[in-house]
């Protein structure tokens, strides 16, 4: 490997460090970068001069809120240009498709739900989804031909290399490139990626995880998968399934799981599994909404079933966590708002990782609730796209 692109590498990571910076905190000061990256004065100095030459940041006195300084002149700050046209979130879910119009810096224009039965055929599924966006645009006022980018959320992995998705998850898409196809209906560049990845994408750009760039996503609601950011990126793996941590095998000869093989971790901790576990203790169709509302109210019974979920997901990820070391892991999916669900995947971690490791890790819950994959998509848009 040549000296002078591991050299380019290294500022490119770093200018990274920059923008990601200023996207999460908005405008600030050299010295403020100098704080926030860790970088010294003159590789900032050096970096916004190439950020500021290739049209990615600007300097202004504008803050974005009143300065506060008494006399004399306000201090010249960095801020990220905002490029011209809007992108477009498009969450592809199992009841529903959302689809939210932004900025190009992720800020929300429009949004929109409908609730549809999405798996039985990708086809329908997409025209509908390319009339939303249509539709979603005309509501922010937005001319068609602003639009630059969509970042799509489908429900199961996505095989980088030939862009569809896996085997044996959702047969009314099988022959589809959802990209592709999207792509096909609306005219513009069209990038897709899992629910976990989107989520992780999301919490680390505008929720829980902002600012850190080392950090697992772990989505717990009707499968289980991890997002998995390193160094501010997103890791997607040789063919973009990296993360499947519901596949990890907990029980030798456990029940079949819809992968093929037995005892994966998901068919002790999904959704369906957890209320079919808890179900004959209650009356009246147990929800997952309506487990929640028990374990608020101190219900012994779901909180214990929750724990024990949470127990298996966190022995699991201390493995991760041991070979990753991240900052923070963010607990998201509909399980995720669970705190019993949390608190035990706080204390297998606790128990199981290496104690520095455990030490140096946060768990949070998601803040951006069901509206992650949408705001990761729209993430992903904005990062695909450039500038
Ligand atoms: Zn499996």
């Amino acid at each position: 490997m040549p000296h002078g692109s591991s050299l380019e590498r290294l500022r490119e990571t770093n200018r990274r460090a920059i923008t990601t910076l200023l996207a999460a905190d908005g405008p600030m000061s050299r010295a403020d970068l100098v704080r926030g990256t860790g970088l010294s004065r003159t590789t900032v100095s050096s970096l916004v001069g190439d950020l500021i030459a290739s049209g990615h940041v600007v300097e202004t006195t504008d803050r974005g809120r009143p300065h506060k300084g008494g006399s004399g002149r306000p201090p010249l700050l960095v801020a990220l240009t905002v490029p011209a046209g809007v992108v477009a979130g498009v969450d592809v879910g199992h009841g529903h498709v959302r689809v939210a119009v932004a900025d190009r810096r992720g800020g929300a224009l429009a949004e929109r739900t409908d609730g549809i039965d999405v798996d039985p055929d990708g086809a329908a599924t997409l025209d509908h989804a390319a009339r939303m966006v249509r539709e979603v645009s005309d509501a922010a006022g937005v001319p068609a031909d602003d639009l630059r980018a969509v970042g799509m959320c489908v429900p199961a992995p996505l095989d980088r290399r030939s862009a569809r998705l896996g085997t044996g998850i959702l047969p009314g898409w099988r022959e589809l490139s959802p990209a592709e196809e999207l792509h096909r209906r609306l005219g513009v560049p069209v990038f897709a990626d899992n629910d976990a990845n989107l989520g992780a994408l999301a919490e680390v750009g505008h929720g829980a995880a902002k600012g850190s760039t080392d950090v697992i996503y772990v989505k717990v609601a009707s499968g289980l998968g991890a997002g998995i950011v390193l160094g501010g990126r997103l890791h997607r793996g040789t063919t973009g399934i990296a993360g499947e941590l519901g596949h990890v095998q907990v029980v030798e000869d456990g029940q079949v799981c819809r992968c093929g093989n037995r005892g994966c971790l998901e068919t002790l901790v999904s959704a369906s599994r957890l209320m079919s576990v808890l179900q004959p203790a209650y009356d009246g169709e147990l929800s997952v909404e309506r487990a929640l509302a028990l374990e608020e109210d101190g219900d012994a019974g779901v909180r214990r079933v929750f724990s024990d979920a949470g127990l298996a997901i966190g022995r699991a990820l201390a493995d991760l966590c041991n070979s990753l070391n991240p900052e923070v892991l963010v607990v998201g999916g509909s399980l995720g708002a669970s705190p019993s669900l949390r608190d035990a995947i706080r204390s297998a971690v606790d128990r199981y990782a290496q104690p520095d490791t455990a030490a140096a890790l946060r768990v949070v819950a998601g803040q951006l609730g069901k509206r992650a994959p949408v705001v990761g998509a729209v993430s992903l848009a904005n990062a695909r796209v450039g500038v």
